[in-house]
């Protein structure tokens, strides 16, 4: 049956819900963006004295084109990240439960006149054996990944969140369970928030109409209004952990970045609270997709974007994924990325499936430039001296706003997530490390120990480590 979407269905009911975007105002800003060399250093210290950028603070970064002045944004969130976050880095794991899609985005390989795509939606049996799966390689926090059908509704998205949390194996289970998927009406959101979910992402693609008409050819997302305003409802139905993103090479990315950031400012306008964390996938290939080369973004242009970002934001959790090589994972994580999937494998079932040689795009959204197993990650990680985290403390304690604690509260990250990194972190090595991971880990574990020495007591932290090591898990601040 031909699904007939009615744009103007649903109704803005309240202010805050109109659209916000407005393209002129982005222009002009851009065009009139004072790019002088003491008034990009002047917003670059702004950031660095942890201050939020303004809308135009931003458009003068986008704007400048002298090489040493981009080198100088890039030090800048490299200084930023390293003084305020450190080098703690959270990992994730994608699980796409289903790929079929009512809508006709035309770079995705998922989209519904894609006939070589094979369409598959993951049983209770296999979402549980994907889990297990993934649990027994030692993650601890997922993302669910739909595509948009009717089948893929509020209670069935619930369903299957609540599946995850109940799959054990061994010391292993999944804390949080992320979800990107199509928006969602208020009363759906609260079916999805009763099933405990962190964090709702709903990525705009790109904040320019035109383009975003251009490639959202049919099918419910073919409505700008309604994806924009898709995660104000979230807020409406009392989730206040949403994620924002913007998929970069539809159109021009700086643009975007500002369409990004109004959208933060949107938030923190209309709910004090901005979202949690902003994602910026370039496009990759996929299955019978078609883009503009137009507006390509060069590796260049992606470091300077993820630099002007964080220093934008600079309290926004930032998302780098797989869909990236291993080489500009390790240059952009330096910027300021403060999550990255690991282990990523993202053919539906394939967890489970385990052998894979290569990539069957038939059967998948687009194709990914990390596929190193999380393994290989953490010992990365470990050999740069980053703290791999599976934290999910903030969110089970309550403590919502967690990257704005991050940087605003003095001494919250020694005190709460550095320590947690290192309980996580133990937890991983005793289950699943090598006996040279381990070693390694535990190397860095007592670096890391070293540095919380001056501000605060450790005996509870290495009380704790040895509890880890005799077996207790789940121990957190
Ligand atoms: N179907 C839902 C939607 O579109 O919102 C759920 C998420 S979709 C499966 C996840 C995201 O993947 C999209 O929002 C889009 O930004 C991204 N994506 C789609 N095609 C892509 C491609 N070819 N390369 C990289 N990212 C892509
Ligand atoms: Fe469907 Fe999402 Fe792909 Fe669009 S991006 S075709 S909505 S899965």
């Amino acid at each position: 049956m031909k699904m007939i979407y009615k744009p103007q269905e649903y109704r803005i009911k309240d202010e805050r819900m109109k659209p916000f975007i407005d393209e002129d105002e982005i222009w002009e800003m851009l065009n009139e963006a004072d790019a002088s060399k003491e008034n990009v250093r002047r917003i670059i210290q702004k950031s660095l004295d942890k201050n939020r950028l303004s809308l135009q603070e931003t458009a003068v970064l986008l704007k400048t084109e002298d090489p040493e002045l981009i080198e100088e944004i890039k030090e800048g969130a490299r200084t930023l990240k390293e003084k305020v976050y450190g080098d703690r880095i959270v990992i994730f794991a994608p699980l796409y439960i289903g790929n079929k899609c009512t809508n006709n985005c035309t770079y995705c390989g998922f989209r519904a006149s894609n006939k070589k795509q094979i369409r598959t939606t993951l049983t209770h049996k296999q979402i549980i054996s994907d889990v297990k799966a993934l649990e027994d390689n030692g993650q601890k926090r997922l993302i669910l990944v739909y595509g948009e059908h009717p089948m893929y509704d509020a209670d069935f998205i619930a369903d299957s969140v609540r599946t995850v949390y109940e799959v054990k194996s061994g010391h292993g289970e999944i804390r949080r369970v992320n979800i990107n998927a199509a928006p969602l009406d208020i009363e759906g959101y609260k079916k999805v928030k009763d099933a405990g979910i962190g964090t709702y992402q709903i990525f705009q693609e790109t904040y320019n109409r035109e383009a975003y008409a251009k490639y959202h050819i049919s099918g419910k997302k073919s409505d700008f209004d309604w994806r924009l305003t898709g995660l104000d409802r979230a807020q409406e139905a009392l989730i206040d952990d949403v994620g924002i993103g913007a998929l970069f090479g539809l159109y021009d990315w700086k643009f975007d970045v500002m369409g990004l950031v109004r959208h933060v400012n949107h938030f923190e306008a209309c709910y004090n609270v901005g979202p949690h964390t902003i994602s910026f996938p370039r496009i990759k290939a996929a299955s019978d997709s078609t883009i503009d080369p137009k507006y390509e973004v060069n590796d260049e242009e992606f470091i300077r974007l993820v630099a002007i970002l964080r220093l934008a934001v600079p309290y926004t959790g930032m998302i780098l994924t797989a869909r990236e090589s291993q080489e500009i994972r390790e240059e952009v994580i330096r910027l300021g990325v403060s999550q990255i999937d690991a282990g990523t494998n993202i053919q539906l079932g394939g967890y489970t499936e385990k052998s894979r040689e290569e990539q069957k795009l038939d059967h998948e959204q687009f194709e990914i430039g990390d596929t190193r197993s999380l393994g290989e990650v953490i010992d990365e990680l470990l050999d740069k001296e980053y703290l791999p985290s599976f934290c999910t403390a903030c969110y089970r304690k309550g403590r919502t706003g967690e990257h704005f604690m991050e940087f605003s509260v003095p001494g919250f990250i020694k005190r709460y997530c550095t320590q947690n990194a290192i309980l996580t972190l133990a937890e991983y090595l005793e289950d699943y490390g090598t006996p040279e991971m381990k070693e390694k880990g535990y190397k860095l574990i007592e670096i890391k120990k070293k540095e919380l020495k001056d501000v605060q007591k450790v005996e509870q932290l290495e009380e704790r480590l040895e509890l880890v090591k005799k077996g207790e898990r789940d121990l957190y601040f």
